[in-house]
């Protein structure tokens, strides 16, 4: 078994952004907003600007009181919609509850949309033909062809099918040609269909939820889920330990593909930058 260093791959990754932007001489920024106080947000948000540091993508940061009402923050999205230092906007989710979530993403100007959840670029995405894709599951993506894995043919099963991971995800893996299974929670005979896959994909949310009984002999598992356990450890859904000895490769949480969502959405913002530029 192998695990798969989610930290070297990113760190490839927020190189080849630094680079193309340091040759070239491109002036790239990010705008991030985040409202309201939640601690996870802030600590994403504060990974993001780091980033962005590192790969000289100029970042902008917003941070609105947790009263910021939804027309005031519409308002900022136009702003920030029409401000060409701007090349990629990011709202930071979750909102609070008397926002709507949907509105607000659906306001930001698609192609600024670098987190690729305004409905233009998820509908890109089903069709095969598009400028961004979601950061995480790109960053799967990236984790899985870090193997040299082929993907076509392979069985692959998605336990999740939320927007922002499971059904994205379940459409990169099927545009490179893999048999692809998404499980929820009415799955029937999860652990069945588990077995069958090649490649198996957890986005659940929950800590120990694939046991090594899921696993075929040999598989890859990537594990998207972040989690604390009894004991508040960040930990996947994947019960490591026992899972680990059964498969070919393994994402470790932390450091699988925590990591790689931020390095994607430093190559997404570099990649608006670059087609608002054309
Ligand atoms: P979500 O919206 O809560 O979706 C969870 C999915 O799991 C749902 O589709 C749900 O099925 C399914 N599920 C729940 N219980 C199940 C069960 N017993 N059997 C089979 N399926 C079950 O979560 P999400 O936003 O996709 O995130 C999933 C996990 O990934 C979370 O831990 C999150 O923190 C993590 N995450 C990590 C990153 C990263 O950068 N590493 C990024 C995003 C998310 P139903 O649809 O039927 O309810």
């Amino acid at each position: 078994m192998k695990i798969i260093d989610g930290k070297s791959v990113s760190q490839a990754v927020k190189e080849r952004v630094r680079n193309e932007i340091a040759e070239k001489g491109l002036k790239i920024g990010l705008a991030v907003v985040i409202v309201g106080n939640d601690q996870a947000s802030r600590v994403y948000v504060n990974n993001k600007k780091k980033a962005c540091e590192l790969c000289g993508i100029t970042s902008f940061e917003y941070a609105l009181p947790e009263e910021t009402d939804e027309a005031q923050l519409l308002e900022l999205v136009d702003t920030l919609n029409k401000d060409p230092r701007v090349n990629g906007i990011l709202v930071q989710l979750p909102l609070p509850g008397h926002i709507d979530e949907k509105k607000v993403i659906g306001h930001i100007s698609p192609e600024k949309d670098v987190d690729a959840f305004h409905a233009v670029n998820v509908g890109r995405i089903m069709i095969g033909d598009y400028a961004f894709l979601p950061c995480t599951p790109a960053g799967v993506m990236e984790l899985i062809h870090s193997t040299e894995t082929e993907i076509s043919g392979k069985e692959c099963v998605v336990i999740g099918r939320s927007n922002i991971v499971g059904k994205p995800m379940a459409m990169l893996l099927l545009h490179e040609s893999a048999t692809v299974t998404i499980c929820h929670s009415k799955t029937k005979d999860l652990a069945d269909v588990c077995r069958r896959a090649d490649i198996l994909v957890s986005a659940v949310g929950k800590a120990g939820f694939v046991t090594a009984d899921m696993v075929k002999e040999g598989a890859i598992v990537i594990d998207v889920g972040m989690n604390r356990n009894s004991q508040g450890k960040l930990c996947g859904d994947v019960d490591f330990e026992s899972v680990s000895g059964k498969c070919s490769f393994i994402t470790p949480v932390p450091g699988g593909v925590g990591p790689m969502t931020i390095a994607m959405l430093m190559e997404n913002t570099l990649r608006a930058g670059k087609l608002q530029s054309l």
